[in-house]
Parts: structure tokens; sequence; C-alpha cells
């Protein structure tokens, strides 16, 4: 089995997330690469210290700088705030890494697409955190649409929501700045969605969206009384229009109570349905239009070993696979893309496309009009 060297950037939510992706790529996929835990890095000393070894890194560094020139790297993984993606990733990747980088691709369309050219040059390869698509579940259901179990597609519907940002009174972050945080709810949630439309029924053309900051001002987290202004969107929603002419419909908040980790897929067909919803993850609803009316209906459809690489994981059906699985899927997919020289998706020019997306509803909301995305 040949090694290659990883370094992991950030140790926050999405830094476990991938340093449990990379400890259990090769147990879970076996495979012809396996990842060598070489540098963990992040800015927070302590973090790293503790970390570093719980983790199963050999080395660790608060200068990122060194890490993506340091020989021993192979892979960088980037899981730090969204304002340092760009630089990052164009470092590595100058430096002849490949880059798995966390979504979305930066503050900016501007530096997003700084990014794709990057990676459209460079001899390493690029992956963005889409995870999402590689539920064993949704793999299926893009597998039921594909042998036209549905018929042709005719429409789409999309809603993603959460309720992290609902409380008014929750005090004012840097996140809520344009220059710091870049967009609100479209950056952080609904690009998921624009990814999952895109993995099921093709690119999105053109769209009609508005957006809506709830709550204006936060109270600052100095405790003086002042408030600071949110700059970027809680609420974003959109009719849309994909390539090949189906029509949809996309909804997401951060300010939707109760609303934990709520991705609801609907996508209609000639003679059929299918549905999903994350926070069921391991489900999907499929309706088709066949045999006596009177017992027809949706029928449940739990994850087992014959949906794809459900059974790398356990061999039994309905024993239910989580969130943190779905990104050792996805570490997977860039061991073997690199081993066969493939192209990962979603890379860096995939991922522009969904960015032209979410910047395209500011646009829209701004102009108060249909525009062109693609
Ligand atoms: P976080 O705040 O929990 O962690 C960020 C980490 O980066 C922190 O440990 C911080 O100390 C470190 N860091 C900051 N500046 C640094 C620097 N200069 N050098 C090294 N380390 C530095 O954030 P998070 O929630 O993990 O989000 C990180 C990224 O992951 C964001 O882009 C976010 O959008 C994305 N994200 C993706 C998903 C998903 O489902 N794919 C979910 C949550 C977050």
């Amino acid at each position: 089995m040949k090694e290659i060297g990883i370094a992991l950037i950030g140790t926050g939510f999405m830094g476990k997330c991938h340093a449990l992706a990379w400890n259990s790529v090769t147990p879970v996929f076996g495979g012809k690469i396996k990842p060598r835990l070489e540098i963990l890095c992040d800015v927070d000393e302590a973090a790293i210290r503790k970390l570093g070894p719980e983790y199963g890194f050999a080395r660790t560094s608060t200068d990122w700088r060194q890490v993506v020139a340091d020989p021993a790297i192979d892979i960088v993984s980037i899981t730090t705030p969204n304002g340092l993606h760009r630089e990052m990733a164009i470092a590595a990747l100058a430096a002849g890494k490949h880059v798995w980088c966390e979504k979305p691709m930066a503050l900016d369309l501007a530096d997003a697409t700084e990014m794709a050219d990057a990676a459209a040059t460079a001899s390493g390869k690029s992956l963005l955190g889409y995870n999402y698509i590689r539920n064993p579940a949704l793999q299926q259901a893009k597998k039921i649409i594909s042998d036209g179990t549905i018929g042709d597609i005719i429409h789409f519907r999309g809603q993603v929501d959460e309720d992290y940002m609902a409380d008014g009174d929750l005090p004012w972050s840097w996140r809520a700045r344009i220059a710091d945080g870049g967009l609100g709810v479209l950056g952080d949630l609904t690009c998921h969605l624009v990814s999952l439309a895109h993995y099921f029924v093709g690119h999105i053309k053109e769209l009609s969206a508005d957006v809506e900051t709830v709550y204006k001002t936060r109270p600052l987290p100095d405790m003086t009384g002042e408030q600071g202004v949110v700059e970027n969107e809680d609420i974003a929603h959109a009719l849309v229009r994909f390539d090949n002419g189906v029509s949809g419909t996309m909804c997401s908040s951060r300010t939707a109570w109760g609303r934990k980790n709520l991705i609801r897929l609907e996508i209609h067909g000639t003679c059929g349905m299918l549905t999903f919803d994350q926070e069921r993850l391991n489900e999907i609803n499929l309706f088709v239009n066949e045999g006596p009316k009177e017992i027809q209906g949706f029928r449940q459809v739990l994850s087992g070993p014959p949906h794809p690489q459900y059974s790398n994981f356990v061999p039994a059906p309905g024993h239910q696979l989580g969130f943190n699985d779905l990104k050792v899927i996805e570490a997977a997919h860039f061991l073997e893309c690199i081993e066969k020289n493939d192209q990962p998706c979603v890379d860096f020019a995939e991922g522009l496309l969904i960015e032209k997306v979410i910047h395209g509803f500011i646009r829209s909301a701004q102009e108060r009009r249909w525009v062109s995305v693609s």
C-alpha cells in the first residue's frame, strides 16, 4: 500500500471531521493509498498540542505556510474559516499538493475564480467538502433516477434550514461582516443545496431570488449594549431554471427555529417522485405510479448493503450511518481519484459553478430580476 502524507489545517468542527475521515478511510475502504498523518496545524497552540497526538499526527505547526511547503506533505485538508481558503488553497496547489478544501470556496466570486484558475493548471487535484452528495441513500436515489424509475425529471424542490442564528439575542460576531464571513446562509447552507441540485438535475442556468436579513443588528459581545450591523442574509429563496429546462425552487434559512440540519429534497418525475431529508439521512422515499391505485403510496427505503458503499461500514441493513461517515466516503473518493488520476467531484471548477449560483442569488435580489448564472 502506497503512503501519502496528510496535513490538516484547522481543528474546529470540520477539522475533527477531516481527522476522523483520514483515520477511518483505510479501515473502512482499504484501497491502494494509505494516508500518513503528518502535520496538524492551527493557530491555537493548546489545541494542536492536545489534538495532534489524539488524532494521530506525527507533528504539529502553527504556521500554515511552512506546512503547505513541507516535502513530506502530499494532501492538504483546509478546514479554516472561509476568508482563509483562497490563500491557503492557492499556496498548496502552487507547491504541487492535492487540496481538500471546505465549502464555500471563498468570500467572493473573484477569489473563487482565482482558486479555480489555480487548480486548472496545477499538478495536484482539488476537492470541495460537499459531503451530502456522498450519502449512500442519495447515491442510490441517483441510480433510481438514472434507471428511469421515476421517468423524466420535471421539477426540483430543495429546502435547507437550521436555527443557529434564530435567536435574535445571539451576539454579533465576525461572521456577520461580509469582509470576514462572506455570504450568510447562502455560503453556509444554500451552497450544499445547490451541490445536490446539480448532482440530481444538472447545472442551474438562471434564477430569480430574494434574500432577507431578519435580525439587522445584533448585540456586540462586549456587553455594552451597543449593536453591530449584520451585513449578510439570514434567509434566501429562489425560483431556478436548469440548463436542461427543468424548473425548481430553493429556500434556505439560518433562523428557522427547531431545524437542526434539515435538507429536504423532492425530485418530481413524469411517473414518480423521490424525497429525502438529511435529518433522516438513512432513508429515501420513493413513489412510483404503478400497480393498483388503491394501494399506491410512498415506499420508505432504508439504507443497507445493496446501496453504494454502505456495506464498507456495516454488513447489516438499517443500522444507520452518520454525518461523519459521509466525510469518510469523501476521503475515499479523493484517494481513488488521486490513485486513478480521475477528476474529483466536486472539484474547484465544478465548485465555481456553485459559487456563481449563490452569488447570483444576491445579484438577482439586488436587481430584482431573473439573472443568468451559468
Ligand atoms: P471552526 O471555527 O470550528 O474551526 C476553524 C479552525 O481554524 C479553528 O480551529 C481556528 O483556530 C483555525 N484557524 C483560524 N485561522 C487559522 C490560521 N491562520 N491557521 C491555522 N488555523 C487557523 O470552523 P468550522 O465550523 O470547522 O468551519 C470551517 C470551514 O468548514 C468553513 O469554511 C465552513 O463553511 C466549513 N464547514 C463545512 C461543513 C460541511 O458540512 N461540509 C460544516 C461546517 C463547516
